[in-house]
């Protein structure tokens, strides 16, 4: 594929980084992964990130730590990544989704609030619910939020595509209006470790948790021991716990990349805005982005508008793939993929997903995409919408 949808950017200093970390003392557990979680901390003016080996480890764990199990439910946005959903299926819960809002394709907190007060009827209300920052533009936080103060539920942002990008001035992954926030540093997304993720949070006590669980459940710690410690090689298991640790190598490369993340964003927005010119008097609809937030643009997608296209969206993905351009759909709804059908989900269940699935496309996006290969995105598009 000539242009990918979706591109890590990799510097010589990157690389010194990881060559650095790899003939030091330790290749994990090492001193690079606090450090990592400290400058994420630091930049999301949060108390605490634990970095973990994956955003759909962190979003585990994340769920474990608030006390998710059999019986309880939750709930998230239909147009995410499965992983979004799977973690709730990972704790023995119950998952149902909220449809989106036809504009920001995020969960809409009016279909939210419709849902909860049927929920709250038939004695089934939500333990956790995660907004998914789609694209990286935030989620309405500030009515999500309300709605859990009123309705007693807990709120895990799915940040997976937003570090880099602000709610209400303020950066995504403070969790001013959440429980805990995660990231995902894979490739394709804003920065990269490879694999790997990191959940934040101002509540120590979770914090704690996710570490203790981030390492098989064991600890070291003499506070946090129930027995005697035998002596200083002691250590005890307290809880079921997981490997789900990230590191050291990983944790050089996201504090390398953490240095370029605002550049990376900015260019984003600079590509994002290129698009819009060109496309402005094409038949489909560009990214709507609300007043509240600042996206981080991990995406950016347009949605054709079938009714005035006299091709459809297949037609116009495959003429796009056929010039070697990496379009890409995100996502389709996960209540209709077949693992999840078998919990009752059917088509029509949540409209505005299904509506939005059959009319987006992803056009490519990073940051070292040139200014020719954008518009040689744009060329094709129009041609392949026959304009
Ligand atoms: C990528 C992604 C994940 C999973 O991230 P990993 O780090 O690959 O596990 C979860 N949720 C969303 C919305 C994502 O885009």
């Amino acid at each position: 594929m000539t242009i990918p949808y979706g591109r890590q950017d990799i510097t010589q200093a990157d690389v010194d980084a990881v060559i650095d970390a790899l003939n030091s003392d330790f290749l994990t557990q090492g001193p690079m992964v606090p450090h990592f979680e400290k400058a994420i901390a630091e930049y999301c003016n949060t108390k605490h990130t634990i970095a973990i080996n994956s955003a759909t480890s962190a979003l585990h764990l994340s769920c474990l730590a608030l006390g998710l199990g059999p019986g309880d439910w939750l709930w998230t946005s239909p147009i995410s990544f499965v992983a979004s959903a799977n973690c709730g299926l990972y704790c023995g819960a119950k998952v149902d989704f909220v449809d989106i809002d036809p504009h920001t394709y995020n969960l809409c907190p009016k279909s939210l609030e419709r849902k909860l007060i049927a929920a709250e009827q038939s004695g089934q209300l939500p333990k956790i619910l995660i907004p998914v920052h789609l694209c990286g533009q935030p989620c309405d936080m500030q009515a999500i939020h309300t709605l859990a103060q009123k309705y007693g539920f807990k709120i895990i942002e799915d940040a997976s595509h937003a570090i880099g990008g602000k709610y209400l001035n303020a950066p995504i992954g403070n969790c001013r209006y959440s429980d805990i926030t995660v990231f995902s540093f894979h490739p394709v997304k804003i920065i990269t470790t490879a694999e790997g993720g990191a959940a934040l949070t101002n509540d120590t006590e979770l914090a704690n948790r996710i570490a203790l669980l981030r390492s098989h459940g064991i600890t070291r710690n003499a506070e946090q021991m129930t027995q005697e410690p035998d002596g200083p090689w002691y250590y005890q298991q307290i809880d079921l716990g997981y490997n789900y640790r990230m590191t050291d190598l990983q944790a050089a490369l996201g504090l390398s990349q953490l240095k370029r993340l605002d550049h990376y964003v900015t260019r984003r927005h600079a590509l994002a805005e290129q698009y819009n010119e060109l496309l402005a008097d094409f038949p489909l609809t560009i990214p709507y982005q609300h007043s509240d937030g600042y996206s981080a643009y991990h995406l950016y997608v347009i949605r054709l508008q079938q009714e005035k296209n006299i091709v459809n969206r297949k037609h116009v993905f495959e003429k796009l793939r056929e010039q070697d351009i990496g379009v890409n759909i995100h996502y389709i709804p996960i209540h209709t993929q077949p693992y999840y059908q078998r919990f009752g989900f059917k088509q029509g269940d949540f409209p505005q997903a299904e509506s939005y699935y059959n009319e987006a496309i992803s056009l490519p996006l990073y940051p070292k995409m040139t200014d020719e290969q954008l518009n040689k995105v744009v060329v094709a598009l129009q041609e392949a919408l026959q304009l």
